[in-house]
């Protein structure tokens, strides 16, 4: 059968999707291929197709044991004949597939990739013939990268053991240099690369700073996308509640997700929402593996995602009908503060800790960009992209103003207090100070004395709010401690010491640039 032929009879799809006919083809022809496409592009059927045209059996290797069940249930019911191998299975079940392999009479076999390193796999492979290779999550190769296994790095030798074998690497994460550290480490350097476009141009980005985010949020909904359906992301068991019953309360059927459910409600919830028209499901990101839900018209995030390939893909299940649909975020300076403490007191080694900042990083490069998200959002993804004229900042460009004197002002009152020992100071008596406020708690602690008391009336209080979050995100600024201390960090000394200038956001609600500085 040909490709076009086992994609209609097998799969009962009609066309194939962007550039699947080319890899297919080229794997067919024997060569070897690296691909990248976004989550829910498509790639199973990359190679899972050439498989199934090629003679042999299609070897898969995934590090997703978790779902192995499932994508074989799922190819069985199609007809296919397939199996897998790997460390959840008895003695039974292992010899059952592996005398089905023998006999010929299997088009796919799924491998966890441990597996390879036995040798009776090995020689297992040996003996019966293989169509194709596919290493499904190829990212998993790099060391660099937030998924590294190590098992994946001896599968460099399926090349030397099986040389006529055509292998394909998949992946839906990666930058131009993880790409190259993927083809260099499985030996693909000659392997053709695919690389599909990230952008999902019907997905509107926005991201606004939170003030009240659940009213923000049922704005969002009541205005805009009333009676569609929906997901909305929170950070904690606690806030998925709490959400859920808000958005019910006020006329909006909203059903929580969290692995706090027991199985029974979450299957149920998630089957609704499959099922029926515009529910909203409120979850934590344990919502949303493998849901395949073409109209979900929004994503809305109501704490800050950990990385942008969070945000990515989270969103991304907006939309996948192609029709219009958003993607919201509502971010403020208590996300900063809170996700940076859990960087500190999580476990880990330094490395580790690292490298979840340089993801946090990236992640508040994006809110604060005064560029297009969508341009932002590709560059981290290592592709072009043009300005969108579909996202916030295209739509409503923000301007950015000179926020040297304020910056400094802010870091020498944190200075200041930071020279009363044993105390600790938050955002909150900071920006009072800078107002001139005289709270109980500045009068306890004298703060009205302090020379930087007063100084900050030109800006409003959210004004001041987000030149904190700016400086926290440009790390000017450091939290520490459980009650969200503000510090200096080893650059604020060249902001005081005038050796250096700060740009600012303009805060959307601000209609004026402030007095005290130029645009
Ligand atoms: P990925 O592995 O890239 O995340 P999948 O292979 O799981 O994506 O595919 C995502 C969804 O798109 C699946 O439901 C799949 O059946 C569907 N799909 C893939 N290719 C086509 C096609 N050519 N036509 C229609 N639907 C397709
Ligand atoms: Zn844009």
């Amino acid at each position: 059968m040909s490709a076009v032929d086992t994609l209609r009879r097998v799969f009962g799809y009609d066309s194939f999707r962007g550039e699947q006919e080319s890899i297919i083809d080229h794997l067919v022809a024997g060569g070897d291929a690296l691909v990248l496409m976004p989550t829910g592009g498509g790639k199973s059927l990359c190679y899972q197709i050439p498989a199934l045209v090629r003679e042999g059996v299609g070897v898969v290797i995934s590090p997703l044991i978790a779902l192995m069940q499932d994508q074989v249930d799922a190819l069985k019911a199609l007809g296919v004949r397939a199996g897998f191998l790997n460390s959840t299975q008895d003695f039974a079940q292992r010899r059952e597939v592996e005398s089905a392999f023998l006999r010929g009479e299997l088009d796919l076999l799924y491998l966890a990739p441990e597996r390879l390193r036995v040798e009776s796999t090995i020689s297992l492979l040996d003996k019966g013939r293989v169509s194709l290779f596919a290493i499904d999550e190829a990212h998993c190769v790099s060391q660099w990268g937030h998924d590294f296994r190590p098992d994946y790095l001896g599968l460099s030798e399926l090349h030397e053991r099986w040389p006529d074998v055509p292998r394909v690497a998949l992946t839906a994460t990666a930058t131009q240099a993880t790409r190259e550290e993927i083809a260099t480490r499985l030996d693909l350097t000659g392997a053709k690369h695919f690389v599909a476009s990230f952008d999902r141009p019907n997905i509107q980005y926005r991201i606004v700073p939170k003030d009240r985010p659940q009213q923000q949020l049922l704005k969002l909904l009541k205005t805009e996308h009333a009676g569609d359906a929906g997901i909305v992301y929170c950070l904690s068991r606690a806030s998925v509640e709490k959400t859920a019953d808000f958005l019910t309360a006020n006329g909006i059927e909203a059903l929580p997700y969290h692995a706090g459910l027991d199985n029974r409600t979450r299957a149920a919830h998630q089957s609704r929402f499959l099922r029926e028209d515009g529910l909203v499901v409120v979850a934590t990101i344990a919502f949303g593996m493998g849901i395949d839900k073409p109209d979900v018209r929004f994503v809305a995030h109501l704490d800050l995602p950990k990385s942008v390939e969070g945000y990515y893909q989270e969103t991304g299940r907006a939309g996948r009908d192609g029709l219009p649909s958003t993607a919201w975020l509502a971010y403020g300076l208590q996300d900063v503060v809170q996700q940076r403490k859990m960087i500190d007191t999580s476990e880990g080694d330094l490395a580790h800790r690292r490298r979840l900042s340089t993801h946090l990083d990236a992640m508040l490069a994006l809110c604060e960009t005064v560029e297009c998200r969508r341009v932002q959002l590709l560059a981290y993804f290592g592709q072009e992209g043009q300005p969108c004229g579909n996202c916030d900042t295209c739509l409503n460009p923000p301007t950015a103003w000179d926020g040297t004197v304020a910056a400094q002002k802010l870091l020498s009152a944190v200075y200041r207090l930071d020279n009363e020992r044993g105390q600790r100071f938050g955002a909150g008596q900071v920006i009072d100070i800078l107002l001139g406020r005289k709270t109980p708690k500045v009068e306890q602690f004298r703060h009205d004395q302090l020379s930087v008391f007063g100084v900050g009336t030109d800006l409003s209080e959210s004004e001041w709010r987000g030149v904190v979050r700016q400086l926290l995100a440009q790390r000017l600024l450091a939290v520490e401690g459980d009650y969200g201390t503000l510090a200096l960090t080893e650059d604020s000394g060249e902001v005081l010491g005038r050796r250096r200038t700060v740009r600012l956001r303009t805060e959307p609600e601000r209609t004026a640039a402030p007095r005290s500085s130029a645009r």
